[in-house]
Formats: C-alpha cells, sequence, structure tokens
C-alpha cells in the first residue's frame, strides 16, 4: 500500500483532439457532428485535406465554412478539430500587393513572407486601451474636410446609390494619403473583377500603391472568402495600428457582404428575420467596425480609421443593413443621386450627412475658415428650392444666394484631384472674406484652378508658414495669425490686378 502511494503514474503525452463527421454539404458550407466543444473560428482539418473554420452551432452540430472549394470532401468524411483558431499572416512586405482572403497572392509577384499571424476574428481594444479621436485624417475632398470631417481612428460610412461616386471618395482619401505615413487597405467585397481591375490602375498612375493593401474577394470567389475578406483587412490593419502606425481601411462595399452572410445563413437553414436577413446580422457587422479606433500612448498611440460603403436603393436609407450600419458608425456621407445628376460632385448631401466626431478633428485654421459653412450652403440649398422664380428676391436674399452659388462653384471638385489642407485655408479664406462674391462661374473656376499654385510660386514661405500653422490645435491660437492674413489679403490684390489685365487686356 504504501508503494503504491508513492509510486509517481506515467501519464504519455497525448494530443486529444475531437474527430466527428460531415452529415450534410452545401454550396461550401459543411455540417459536422461529434465536434462538442469547438469555438466560434476554429479551425478543422477534413480527412480528404481541406480545412474550414468554425461559424456556429445548432444543438447537435457545428457549422463549418470550408476554405478553398468543396472539392473531394463527401458526406461521412471524418473532420478532425485543430487547436489553432482562423489566422492570416501579417507584415510589412504586404505593402503594395494584392492578396486574397487568406492573404495569399493574387498579383503574380511571388510569395509574400511574413514574420507573424494575427487572428482574423480578434476581438477589439478594450475601452481602457483606446484614447478619444482627435487628430485629423485629411482626404482632399473639400466637402468633406470642411463640413463633415473624419479623424484618424473613426468610422465614417459613405452611403449612396449605384454609381454616384461612392467608391471614388474612398480611392481619392487613399491617394491623399501619399507622404502622410498612413498605410491604406483598399477591401474588395462582391464586386466584379473588372471593377478593381480599374480601381487598381487609378492607384497605380497616382503611385498609392505602395503604401496601400488591396484584400480582393471578388464576385466570382466563394461565400467564405467573401465573407472573410473584411476581417482579413483589419487583421493586416492591426498589424500596422499596433506598430503604432495610423491606418485607414476603405470597405467596397458592406451590402454585399451582408447578403454574401444572408445567402450563407439561408444555406444553413438559419431562421429569416428581417428581408431575410439572419438576426445576428448587426453583431457582425458591430463586431467588424468596433475594431477601429485610436490606441492610448502606452499602446503605441496607433489608429485604424474605418470607411465603410453602403448601396441605397432609389436613395432609402431606412433599409435593414443601411440603418444598421448608420447606427453603428461615427456618421455618414450620404451621396444624393439628384446632386450627382445635377453635375454637384461629389454629391454629397450637407443635410443628411454628419460626422459625430465633429469639428474637434478639424486643425484650428481649417476650423475658422469653416465656420458657418454648413449652414449657409443649407440655407442656400432650401433658397434655391423654394424660390424658382429669383425676380421677387429681396436684395439680402440676392446677395444670399450669390454667395451660395460661390459656395457650390467652390464645394465642386473632380475625383482623384485630392486638395492640401494649405489649399482649402486659402480658397475658403477668400470665400469668407468675400473676396469671390463678385467673380462669375468662369472666373471663379479659374480663381479656384490658379490662386492657390501662383501664391505658391509667388511667396512659398507663406504656404510653408501655413503648412506649419494647420499643426497647431489649439483653438485658442487661431492658426489665421494677423501676418498671414495680411500676407494673403496682399496677394489677392495682385492675382485680381493680373486677373483683370488678362481678362480686359489694360
Ligand atoms: P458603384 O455603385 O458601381 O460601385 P460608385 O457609387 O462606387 O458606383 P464610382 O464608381 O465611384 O461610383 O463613380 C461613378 C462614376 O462617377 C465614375 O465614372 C466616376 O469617374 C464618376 N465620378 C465620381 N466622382 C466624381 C467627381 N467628384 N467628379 C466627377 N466624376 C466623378
Ligand atoms: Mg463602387
Amino acid at each position: 500500500m504504501e508503494n503504491l502511494k508513492t509510486e509517481k503514474i506515467k501519464i504519455p503525452l497525448i494530443d486529444v483532439r475531437e474527430v466527428g463527421f460531415v452529415k450534410d454539404l452545401k454550396q461550401g458550407i459543411a455540417k459536422v457532428e461529434g465536434l462538442p466543444s469547438c469555438v466560434y473560428g476554429q479551425l478543422v482539418r477534413f480527412d480528404s485535406g481541406s480545412k474550414g473554420f468554425v461559424m456556429g452551432f445548432n444543438m447537435e452540430e457545428v457549422l463549418v465554412v470550408i476554405l478553398g472549394t468543396e472539392g473531394a470532401i463527401a458526406v461521412g468524411e471524418t473532420v478532425t478539430s485543430l487547436a489553432e483558431l482562423l489566422t492570416v499572416p501579417v507584415g510589412d512586405n504586404f505593402l503594395g500587393r494584392i492578396v486574397d482572403s487568406l492573404c495569399q497572392p493574387l498579383d503574380k509577384k511571388g510569395e509574400i513572407f511574413s514574420s507573424q499571424k494575427y487572428s482574423v476574428f480578434k476581438e477589439a481594444p478594450g475601452v481602457m486601451e483606446r484614447e478619444p479621436i482627435e487628430e485629423p485624417l485629411a482626404t482632399g475632398i473639400k466637402i468633406i474636410d470642411l463640413a463633415i470631417p473624419i479623424g484618424r481612428g473613426q468610422r465614417e460610412l459613405i452611403i449612396g446609390d449605384r454609381q454616384t461616386g461612392k467608391t471614388s471618395i474612398g480611392i481619392d482619401a487613399i491617394i491623399n494619403q501619399k507622404g502622410k505615413d498612413v498605410i491604406c487597405i483598399y477591401c474588395w467585397i462582391g464586386g466584379p473583377h473588372v471593377a478593381l481591375q480599374k480601381v487598381i490602375s487609378t492607384l497605380a498612375y497616382k503611385e498609392a500603391l505602395k503604401y496601400t493593401i488591396i484584400v480582393s474577394a471578388a464576385a466570382e470567389t466563394s461565400a467564405a472568402e467573401q465573407y472573410l475578406a473584411p476581417y482579413t483587412a483589419s487583421a493586416l490593419g492591426e498589424y500596422f495600428m499596433e506598430q503604432g502606425k495610423h491606418v485607414l481601411v476603405v470597405f467596397d462595399d458592406l451590402t454585399k457582404h451582408a447578403w454574401i452572410y444572408r445567402q450563407m445563413s439561408l444555406l444553413l437553414e438559419r431562421s429569416p428575420g428581417r428581408e431575410a436577413y439572419p438576426g445576428d446580422i448587426f453583431f457582425l457587422h458591430s463586431q467588424l467596425l468596433e475594431r477601429a479606433g485610436k490606441l492610448k500612448k502606452e499602446r503605441g498611440g496607433g489608429s485604424m480609421t474605418f470607411l465603410p460603403i453602403v448601396e441605397t436603393l432609389q436613395g432609402d436609407i431606412s433599409g435593414y443593413i443601411q440603418t444598421n450600419t448608420i447606427s453603428i458608425t461615427d456618421g455618414q456621407i450620404y451621396i444624393n443621386t439628384v446632386l450627382f445628376k445635377e453635375g454637384f460632385k461629389p454629391a454629397i448631401d450637407l443635410g443628411l450627412s454628419v460626422s459625430r466626431v465633429g469639428s474637434k478633428v478639424q486643425c484650428a485654421a481649417i476650423r475658422e475658415v469653416s465656420k458657418g459653412l454648413r449652414l449657409e450652403y443649407s440655407q442656400y440649398r432650401e433658397m434655391l428650392r423654394l424660390t424658382k422664380m429669383r425676380t421677387h428676391l429681396s436684395q439680402e436674399a440676392k446677395e444670399k444666394m450669390r454667395r451660395g452659388e460661390t459656395l457650390h462653384e467652390l464645394l465642386i471638385q473632380p475625383n482623384e484631384t485630392p486638395v492640401s489642407v494649405e489649399e482649402e485655408i486659402v480658397l475658403f479664406y477668400a470665400f469668407q472674406r468675400g473676396i469671390l462674391d463678385s467673380l462669375l462661374a468662369p472666373t471663379l473656376q479659374k480663381f479656384v484652378n490658379e490662386f492657390f499654385s501662383y501664391v505658391r510660386s509667388e511667396d512659398p514661405a507663406l504656404v510653408q508658414t501655413l503648412k506649419e500653422k494647420t499643426n497647431i490645435t489649439s483653438s485658442v491660437l487661431g492658426a489665421l495669425t494677423i501676418e498671414i492674413k495680411k500676407g494673403l489679403d496682399q496677394h489677392f490684390i495682385d492675382y485680381f490686378k493680373k486677373l483683370k489685365v488678362e481678362i480686359t487686356g489694360l
């Protein structure tokens, strides 16, 4: 008895894994029985070699999404759970590359070597790890930077009908990050391959590819790939954010992501809810968008900004996915088809667009020149609607209309032409001072196109000061100091003299 007590019992080192079998197989999704203790996102291996990840549970079965093609998988085949969660390789080598939802290269530029792996369904940083959003993320689109400013770490929804310039806003924001030390990720979900090709060539032409990663899950890829793409893009972004860098991610678009999730859920025989979407669609998108944010200094101080795109049908923002995403994000840029057809591009409707982070993310100079702009433009649109006949207008109303027209022209901006913060300050300072009120449309366009280059060539020091002054974030100082105002005013006088000589020949 004594002997038995002291004797050590040796347990052989065994790798305990559960083994189940495929019960049913449907369009890339397998129902597996016999894996009672697996968790969401866990990897499993099929006997025939393919892998899959756990996406949900029923009372008796586990729902597994097959990675790659169904291929040789058969009903009755054994499935083994693996001791790992679904991960993707991440790292600096991904910059400038086009990858699929599992971070495998699609661009024929060879293998991508990575040092680390990140979980695809990583949990968002907690509240104590975050900091308030206060730094601006300049998009180079005048109307956005002035009226609906976006901050680093914010989630701003881009919402609008088909073919109204949603993708263009995302792409322009990426193009504008050139030389600003911001890593960009463009995530293409469920769209045609040809359209993505166009985006890639634009980014390449604008030299934006070297700081951008493209995650592509085009329409022809499997449902699993399309479902995974935004999570993979976030994991790639998280790698850079945790290194203290700033990241901008564009999801183009989440409507298609919701469609693919609906398709998968219906195949899994989950009970459909509103618009046939499963009940957890809100969770799906909130879990994803929660991963954006600004980390505390102790965590490196990095940030990840999300620009998710959502499509509407005939401007209806009361659809299920639309209302969900509006309520999850920190504001929306609403694109109005009527404005687009009228030629006001980017066709952003200032009445329905908002940035909940607000003007505190604007630099002091931009905040100063954009004061009252939104209200002035909204009043102009309202007056335009009410007064089709201009003859009975009072003098004051006529002046307001005149200023509104000028503002309208100033806010029009072709895509792929981002404007620097200095230029935005100069143009809108001129508007605020009323300098542009007397100019008619063609001359105004000439002014918009030429004036900043004129100041830059005449007075590079002033432009440099403007560039530096924009970094002052304290509103007390006010970025537009008297010297700058004086300098600019003198340039306006000189420029208009030059313009007058050009126009009248005198
Ligand atoms: P889809 O619904 O197909 O995804 P979308 O809403 O993403 O379309 P875009 O592809 O960005 O729209 O743009 C549609 C068209 O409008 C393109 O031809 C683009 O060049 C043009 N466009 C977009 N923005 C502007 C702009 N600011 N000025 C002039 N043209 C623009
Ligand atoms: Mg698009």
